[in-house]
């Protein structure tokens, strides 16, 4: 019998999704039903899911073996008390090719000092600043998980000082790694930049307060695509005000799109990116999805399960 496959995303998102996904369970070899149709609750199989969609209360869909969130993030749902269900989260090729390029970008941006080049053609030859050497730059990054190892070792291919932060250590060739809020607050004093992919928690809002925010170098440069309220608003622009902070790029906020009279927009010590640093690409990721449900029908253990109790 064909598996049911419910497509609760925004409804928006169906035209670009439809292709991909039935070609990508068709290549799994799953033969699948696939609908943006509100159908039977209790018919659905899997839920494939994205903020914004037509669920908010999963008790109905009594059959469902998985939710499968289109997003990397989870806390629009993880919360939700209604989701009794396995939920998997993306992890994704595209996905982590595009942060790794975000990422490479907005440090080297900072690194090289592109704007001083960029911005300032007035005629006049600054030839004074000299950047340092990659490997005399301490970039931190804090989150090592699919998205932010895959940004530290690519930071570190291309020659910097990167340090690393988890919630557990681990070993990472050329990366020094630290755990715990000692070991953040160890590494923090180095960090000349310091790039956020970590997930929003209960555990990881406002990690970067006044108190963290003091423990950086003066000058130092915070690179945001975790979410936004991983750092307290406030405390960064007061830290800029005071050049504390040298520059923070942002692509993440507490709320989004991001209100045209919030500070950040007008402060010339921030960038602001539209939560752009990397996109779920239907191309790439519908093969995510139809493993999982393969593996589902196969009675294997599901990819990229969500730790409901983490948060993450
Ligand atoms: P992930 O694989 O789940 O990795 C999360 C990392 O954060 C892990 O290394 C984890 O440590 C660490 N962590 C979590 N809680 C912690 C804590 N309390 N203390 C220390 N470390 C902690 O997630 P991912 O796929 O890399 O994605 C990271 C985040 O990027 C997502 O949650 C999402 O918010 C964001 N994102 C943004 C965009 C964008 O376009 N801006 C796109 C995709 C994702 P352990 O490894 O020790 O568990």
């Amino acid at each position: 019998m064909n598996v049911r496959v419910f497509f609760a995303a925004p409804p928006r998102m169906w035209p670009a999704w439809r292709g991909p996904l039935e070609r990508a369970l068709a290549a799994a070899g799953v033969e699948a039903v696939l609908s943006a149709e509100a159908p039977d609750p209790a018919a659905v199989d899997y839920i494939v899911f994205a903020p914004g969609g037509v669920i908010e209360d999963f008790r109905p869909y009594t059959s469902a073996r998985a939710v499968l969130n289109l997003w990397a993030g989870v806390e629009a749902i993880v919360g939700n008390e209604t989701l009794t269900q396995p939920l998997c989260r993306m992890v994704d090729p595209g996905l982590t090719e595009g942060m790794v390029d975000y990422v490479a970008a907005h440090v080297l941006r900072h690194h090289v000092g592109l704007d001083a080049h960029i911005l300032g053609q007035d005629g006049v030859w600054r030839h004074a600043a000299v950047p340092p050497l990659a490997r005399d730059r301490h970039v931190a990054v804090l989150g090592l998980g699919a998205l932010g190892r895959a940004a530290a070792e690519a930071l570190r291919g291309l020659g910097f000082a990167v340090e690393g932060w988890a919630r557990s250590a681990r070993d990472l060739d050329g990366i020094v790694t630290h755990a715990g809020a000692d070991g953040l607050a160890a590494l923090l004093p180095r960090a000349e930049i310091v790039v956020l992919l970590l997930p929003h928690t209960s555990e990881t809002e406002n990690l970067l307060d006044a108190r963290r925010l003091a423990l950086l170098p003066r000058g130092a440069v915070i690179v945001n695509p975790g979410r936004g309220a991983l750092i307290d608003d406030a405390a960064l622009l007061d830290a800029l005000d005071r050049g504390h902070i040298g520059h923070a790029t942002l692509d993440v906020f507490r709320t989004e799109p991001l209100p045209p009279a919030h500070p950040f927009w007008a402060h010339p010590g921030v960038t602001v990116t539209p939560h752009i640093a990397s996109e779920t690409r239907p191309e790439t990721s519908a093969p995510v999805i139809a493993e999982n449900i393969r593996r589902g029908e196969a009675g294997e253990p599901f990819l990229h399960l969500v730790d409901r109790a983490r948060g993450y």
